[in-house]
């Protein structure tokens, strides 16, 4: 599609996780013309998360990628389109929602935002500047890169942990710096990182400076009980301090919490008549690939509600 070029829907769905590809596999067989937008791969972090294994119907695991390719090859093949842009606007106008993505503008009835989450950011000196060079977010994506060598992880949650054991596949040791003398992790994953002779773990501790020349060198760490500082020699940096909503761009249109993310009553209709949200960018309490799958399916039956009431 050109840009300029106006299109309408019945259903738009914006951003492809679990919960919008749940969404767009149900409105489309439920035979409304639906359009997925996606800036990044369908999938969202499923596809860097190297074994899904609470998903269930995987006894073993899933791999995330794996996983993310079949519920693609599902949701299109009743019909759903996918565009690879992103969507930087919504407006109304009526009954019908606007949205820009890039150059090109899109109109629907019923829309559906599944936009997720992204990784919070540390804000420490050195986090930036040595981002690609040392600094991660991603462990599947840059593991390999980490042969051999020593490297902390940083935080306490099921990322980190789970990220960490996956990470012990490549590097010599690892260090898990976390701010506090107990983990927030699944106590699954809290085992297996205590059983593994690859992990060591600073507790009380957090991140000062990340240092380096054209790769990370070291850093340093402040123990918050003591301010102490010390430089451990390290090669890499792998950051997994939360998430954050991406809803920036609905701000003003749709109701969100403090933390940003997006209010919605209990079948996932924001503030705004005929705009859901489901998965990871909603306000609610538990976030995995289950619940996003659960919410996607929810919000796709409450969005034809809505449009067969029109
Ligand atoms: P999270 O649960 O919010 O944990 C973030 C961790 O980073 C916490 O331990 C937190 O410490 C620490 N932290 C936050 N800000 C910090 C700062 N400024 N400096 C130092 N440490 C900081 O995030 P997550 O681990 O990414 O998990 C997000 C969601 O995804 C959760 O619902 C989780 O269950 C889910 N998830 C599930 C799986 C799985 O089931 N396999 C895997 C990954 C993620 P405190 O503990 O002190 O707050």
């Amino acid at each position: 599609m050109e840009g300029g070029e106006i299109k309408t829907y019945d259903v738009i769905i914006i951003g492809g996780g679990p919960a919008g590809l749940t969404a767009g596999l149900y409105t489309s067989r439920s035979r409304f013309d639906t359009l997925l937008i996606e800036i990044g791969l369908l999938g969202g972090q499923m596809t860097t998360t190297e074994l899904i294994e609470n998903y269930p119907g995987f006894p073993h695991g899933i791999n995330g990628d794996e996983l993310s390719r079949l519920m693609e090859e599902q949701a299109k093949r009743f019909g759903m389109e996918v565009v690879s842009q992103e969507a930087v606007e919504v407006k109304i106008e009526g009954d019908m929602k606007v949205i820009q993505a890039n150059g090109t503008t899109y109109r629907c009835k019923a829309l559906i935002i599944c936009t997720g989450t992204e990784w919070r950011k540390l804000g420490v000196p050195g986090e930036k500047e040595f981002a690609g060079k040392g600094v991660s977010y991603c462990a599947t994506c840059d593991g390999a890169f980490f042969k051999d060598s020593q490297i902390i992880v940083v935080g306490g949650g099921d990322s980190a942990l789970t990220e960490a054991l996956y990470l012990t596949k490549f590097v010599k040791e690892l260090t898990i710096i976390h701010r506090r003398d107990s983990l927030r992790g699944t106590k699954i994953y809290q085992e297996r990182v205590f059983a593994n002779p690859k992990i060591k773990l600073l507790w009380n501790s957090v991140i000062q400076e990340i240092k380096g020349d054209s790769i990370v060198r070291s850093a340093l760490i402040k123990n918050v009980k003591t301010g102490e500082v010390t430089e451990i020699s390290i090669e890499g940096v792998f950051l997994f301090v939360g998430l954050s909503p991406r809803t920036q761009f609905l701000k003003g249109l749709v109701n969100l919490d403090e933390a940003g993310y997006i209010v919605t009553d209990e079948n996932g209709e924001t503030s705004v008549k005929g705009i859901f949200a489901a998965g990871d960018c909603r306000k609610k309490l538990l976030r995995q690939v289950a619940t996003a799958v659960g919410d996607g399916a929810m919000v796709a039956f409450a969005a034809e509600k809505y449009l067969e009431a029109k």
